[in-house]
Order: C-alpha cells, then structure tokens, then sequence
C-alpha cells in the first residue's frame, strides 16, 4: 500500500556529515508549512480518487521541531485528499535536543505511532566530532521520555565507524542502547559525502576514515550483538525486534508508491520518480504561483527497475528468480551464471531453491556484490 513522504527542512545546527537537505535559518518555518499546505492541496488536484495510504513519514531535517498544532494543519490537510489505513503506521524523526514530553504527548494525540530517534552515538567525544546538538543522556531521555508519552514503537539510528572509533566504542554505545529496548535499530556505517564539512576536512587531510578491517570488524560486531539480543536484520543496516521492521521503509524497497511533499522530497507514483526543489524560495515562488515546486521526474526504464529490484532485493530478504523471470523475461542465474558460482564461492551469496540471498560477508560488501551483478545483466535489458 503506499506511503507519503514529507520532508521538514530545518535543523537547529547542521551534523558535519550530513547531506539531507536542511537550514538552520528558521525564519521560513511558519512560511514552510503554509507552502507545504498549499502544496498537498495543489497535488491533490491530480487526483482522481483519495489513494488509501499505510505509512507517512515525516523526516528531515528535524520535524520534532514543528509544534503539535502545526503538525496538525498538515495533517488535515492530507486528511482531505488520502485515506490513511485503521493501521496506519506514523512516524515522525526526533532529535533528541528538541523533546519535550508535552510535545511528544501532542504528537501521539494526533496519531503519531512510531518515533524515530537520532540517537547516533552515546561516547561525548564522538557526538561532538558529529557535530549533534544533544549529549549521551539526553539521547538516552529521549526514548524514555518517548516511552512516558505513550509511545510502544521506538526507533533508533546509530552511526558506526566514526574516525577513530574501535569495537569497545561500538559495545559501550550498544550495551547501553540496548537497556533501553528500542523496537527497531538503524545502524549505519557513516559515510563521506561530496559536499560535506566532513568530506572536505577528509580531502585536507584532517580527517582519515578508518581503515575497511576496522570498518568490517564493527559491522559484524553490530550484527552480532543485535541479532544476538533478538533483533531481525532485515535489511543490511535495519533490525527490528519483536517484528517491528519499518512499514514505510519496506515498502520504498519493494518499489512501492510513495507520495512526496516538501523540498527536496522524492516520490515515486505511477512509475514515475520525482523529486522536488531543494531551494527553499524556489520552492515558495512556484507554490505561490500554484504550481507544484517539482524540479524533475524520469520514467523508470525496465533496466532501472530491474537494477532497483537486484539492489533492494539483495540488501533485504533476496531475490526471488521466479518472480523476476516472471516480470523481466530474464533468467538471471543463467545470465550471470559464472559470476553467481564465483560469489557464492567466495561466501558473498548464498543461492538455492530460486533464491539468492548475501551472506554476512556479503552484506559488508553489499554496494560491490551489487554493482557487479547489475552490470553483468547491462547487455541483455
Ligand atoms: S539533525 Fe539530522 S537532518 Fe539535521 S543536520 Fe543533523 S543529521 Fe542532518
């Protein structure tokens, strides 16, 4: 079933690694969420039915920096134009330098069912070299005050591999994550992205990542520690306890519809990907002259899907080759017959009974398992 995306572009301070698109110049917000209003509305004008939604994400940016009563425009707003599901599941990102119980009490009231909290790291000195605006303990009260205001299904992001960063600083973040029982886990490796503050203290030297052993090494402590604590890997850097994988998520990879609202939001509808302006008076002017503040679409060609489908396919729970014989007319094992027997003698994929699956190892190397598999079927769609 689809989802909405919204997409809440302020922050209080930018994190040094941080490519989402956000300003710390708050002056706009009120402004924001007015155009956003008026942006729901005009795309509900393309609309012919009100399309039955299961999930809504509001990330960013920091949108546990909307007040309760401005979190609720925007949601009588898409209440006019989509159906949301009995179940609907409702998540809105927290940094923890934002909450305020009464505020989070204000969110649950309006449906908010699932939070999402950038807990990233619980060691001051690597929090500092992220440049996060919260200590240890307030990430920490973050989820128990989550918790006070009702909230059953926490999620939580950790960031592994931070310059420096050895496996006891892994285990003294997760030992003392895992006290507090979040429902689902995103661990991700952090990376150096073009454009970056920390991307550009890289290039000047005053940054060196760590080397791929140190890298590998945490990751699989990080999967093994969560695994062995009762959490699902259900996808290379999400673990969920108890089944709580995240609905919106999940349906990004199964290449699901996804509507988007808000700068620098991407959606996907009718097999058409778009994607809107980052610049924020860009984004205003178009909305105020009542046109949707989109910057590009493209229409998935076969081959792209396909790639998106090896791709999310391999990062999650496998490729199913009946199914994609059945959709594309490839047979994939036959295509890349000698690459297949090559990763799965190297312990990257595991292939059986129509399914390929990567291993442990493979998921540590998952992007080049990927790339190679997918230029492997280039000559044939
Ligand atoms: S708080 Fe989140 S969105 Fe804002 S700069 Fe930091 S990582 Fe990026």
């Amino acid at each position: 079933m689809p989802g909405i995306y919204i997409h809440f572009p302020f922050c209080i301070k930018k994190c040094c690694y941080c490519d989402f698109f956000s300003i710390t110049d708050m002056k706009n917000t009120e402004k924001f969420n007015n155009s956003l209003i008026r942006e729901i509305r005009l795309y509900s004008e393309k609309l012919d039915s009100k399309p039955l939604v299961s999930s809504l994400f509001f990330g960013g940016g920091t949108p546990s920096l909307m007040k309760p009563e401005e979190l609720e425009l925007i949601l009588n707003e898409l209440k006019k134009h989509f159906q949301f599901s009995d179940d609907i599941e409702f998540t809105l990102e927290c940094n923890p330098g934002t909450i305020e119980k009464s505020k989070l009490e204000g969110y649950k009231q309006l449906g908010v069912n699932r939070l999402s909290i950038g807990i990233q790291s619980l060691i001051p000195k690597e929090l500092e070299f992220l440049e996060r605006i919260h200590s240890p303990e307030e990430a920490l009260k973050a989820i128990e005050t989550g918790r006070e205001a009702g909230f059953d299904n926490i999620s939580t992001d950790i960031i592994f591999s931070i310059p420096g960063q050895k496996v006891k600083d892994i285990r003294y973040s997760l030992e003392n994550l895992l006290k507090y029982k979040p429902n689902h886990i995103s661990a991700y490796n952090l990376t150096f992205e073009k454009g970056t503050p920390l991307y550009n203290s890289m290039q000047s030297g005053k940054v060196r990542r760590n080397d791929d052993e140190v890298d590998a090494e945490i990751f699989e402590y990080v999967s093994d520690t969560l695994t062995d604590a009762g959490y699902e890997q259900y996808e290379v850097s999400n673990f969920a306890f108890d089944g709580k994988k995240c609905r919106h998520n999940l349906n990004y990879w199964n290449g699901g519809t996804y509507f988007a609202f808000g700068t620098s939001a991407h959606g996907y509808v009718n097999g058409i990907r778009y994607w809107n302006h980052k610049n924020l008076k860009k984004y205003f002017d178009l909305v105020e002259k009542d046109l949707l503040p989109i910057e590009g679409s493209e229409v998935l060609t076969k081959r792209q899907i396909l790639e998106e489908k090896i791709m999310l396919g391999l990062r999650c729970e496998g490729l199913n080759m009946e199914e994609i014989k059945k959709e594309f007319q490839i047979d994939l094992i036959a295509v890349n017959q000698e690459l297949i027997n090559h990763l799965a003698n190297e312990k990257l994929i595991e292939n059986g009974n129509q399914h390929i699956r990567l291993t442990r190892k493979g998921y540590l190397l998952s992007d080049e398992v990927i790339s190679k598999i997918c230029a492997e079927i280039s000559s044939v769609v």
